[in-house]
């Protein structure tokens, strides 16, 4: 068994090996050489802006300094989202974190989904602990179609290895092909998502009592995320939480002024 497992450990030094020959490991988001696959370069890393506490406790949007742990932004208190907390890797309009956002939607995406679902598999802890399930957010068949790939199912896969919470891509669909959110306020946003989303009927059953995740790439409004947790906390779930790898943070400042 042993000589069979360190034969095996071999072939994957090997095939590794081979992967660096065929394919050099580069920065996810420059591309500039780097020593191993899957990361950023030094450059890229120091200018990501990761979020980390202090934060609010339900938008997961970064305080100052001075705030302690667990309170909740006036965004938050003025306006609750629907979902229970958010929780995001990192701030999209800052350092690198746009550009990997878009190549994992356009790009590259295989090479991408698994280093940034394992880093929202950290920043989503507190979440993932006691999850009963991940809910990616879905594509409407004809963007699915169109795309041949919902990059918040990606995501859901590589946190679903990385926590051991389960994911099911058939729960919530959505039954409303939606324009783009891109230059609508946050009211509008909201309008918008009304209806977008649904849940089987006959799958109603597997919901009842449920803690849930919703995964998505990147949360602006939260629009989205809130009209799928409004559908999946009608449908019987005891608690929706979501996981995004980047928050739009300024606009959601401008937006609660
Ligand atoms: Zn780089």
């Amino acid at each position: 068994m042993s000589l069979l497992a360190s034969g095996l450990g071999a072939i994957r030094r090997v095939g590794v090996l081979a992967l660096d020959l065929l394919y050099p490991p580069a920065c996810l988001a420059c591309r500039r050489a780097i020593a191993a696959q899957g990361g950023l370069c030094p450059d890229c890393w120091r200018a990501m802006r990761f979020i980390e506490k202090p934060f609010c406790a339900r938008l997961g949007t970064p305080f100052g300094s001075e705030i302690f742990a667990g309170a909740v932004s006036p965004e938050a208190q003025a306006d609750p989202p629907v979902f229970n907390r958010l929780r995001a890797v990192a701030c999209f309009e800052e350092g690198p974190t746009r550009t990997l956002v878009h190549r994992l939607k356009y790009g590259d995406r295989h090479e991408l989904a698994a280093p940034i679902g394992r880093w929202m598999a950290r920043a989503g802890e507190e979440l993932l602990d006691d999850a009963d399930l991940l809910i990616p957010v879905p594509l409407h068949r004809q963007r699915l179609a169109h795309r041949r790939f919902n990059q918040s199912v990606a995501l859901a896969r590589e946190i679903a290895k990385s926590s051991g919470v389960p994911l099911d891509t058939g729960l919530l669909a959505r039954v409303k092909a939606t324009p783009p959110q891109v230059g609508l306020n946050r009211k509008l946003r909201a309008a918008n998502m009304q209806g977008a989303f649904a849940v089987a009927p006959r799958r109603k059953a597997a919901l009842a009592g449920k803690r849930l995740v919703l995964v998505d790439d990147v949360a602006t409004s939260g629009a989205t995320l809130n009209a799928a947790a409004r559908v999946l906390l009608r449908a019987g779930a005891d608690r929706v939480d979501a996981l995004v790898f980047a928050r739009v943070v300024t606009e959601t400042r401008n937006q609660s002024i």
